[in-house]
């Protein structure tokens, strides 16, 4: 099988993705460009992730061109190889429906500010307004609110898109974006919100940045 290697780690992401509550049935999609050729390893479109094998993952090219696979690329391919295409640095992104991000991305002026310091390597968490679904419109919106240096935003009445430098970063980012977003529900509702301070969103930003860089 060709792609094996990229195939199997968006595979076991996905896997992951449902086991945590991050994924629901056949919605979020996952992508991994290969590290040599200009190639992307894609969760199908419409198929039920459970049993699924590494020959069903779909692969494109940085243009989203149906390549390889059982079965068709994700309908949400544009946004994730929008954003590969312009950040050379970023190497695997997730999309979710996850359900307290989702709620966090509505209202007039929705902010998902830190609670924990892990959570800061993420913000700021910028916001998508609501378009159709795997357009290129959408996919434009999202790659130009993760700019050059975003790791994370959420789309109204959609879910969020993460991404990272591997598959375990950007894993990292969906579940401490969920995270953030659970945290801030129920601190809301219990009337304590109370998100880090910016000073501290600051330092903890720049002492994560330098452990990376080592
Ligand atoms: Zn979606």
């Amino acid at each position: 099988m060709k792609y094996e290697r990229i195939r199997k780690i968006v595979l076991e992401a996905i896997e992951q993705a449902v086991a945590d509550g991050l994924v629901h049935g056949t919605s979020g999609n996952i992508a991994l460009r290969d590290d040599e050729e200009d190639v992307v390893a894609i969760t199908p479109s419409g198929i039920s992730y459970v049993g699924m094998k590494p020959e069903d993952i779909a692969i494109v090219d940085l243009n989203g061109k149906w390549l390889d696979g059982n079965y068709k690329p994700s309908s949400e391919t544009p946004m994730h190889t929008a954003v590969l295409r312009a950040r050379p640095d970023i190497k695997a992104t997730v999309h979710t429906h996850a359900m307290f991000a989702t709620i966090m991305a509505m209202g007039d002026n929705p902010v998902l500010r830190p609670i924990t310091p892990p959570q800061c390597e993420f913000t700021p968490v910028r916001i998508v307004p609501f378009t159709m679904p795997g357009s290129d419109e959408v996919a434009d919106k999202v790659a130009e609110a993760i700019g050059q240096d975003g790791r994370a935003v959420l789309i109204k009445n959609h879910g969020m898109f993460t991404c990272g430098k591997d598959m375990k970063a950007a894993m990292a980012a969906a579940t401490y974006v969920e995270e953030m977003a659970v945290t801030t529900y129920y601190a809301k509702v219990a009337g304590v919100y109370e998100p880090m301070p910016e000073e501290g969103e600051a330092a903890m930003k720049a002492l994560i940045a330098a452990d990376q860089a080592v």
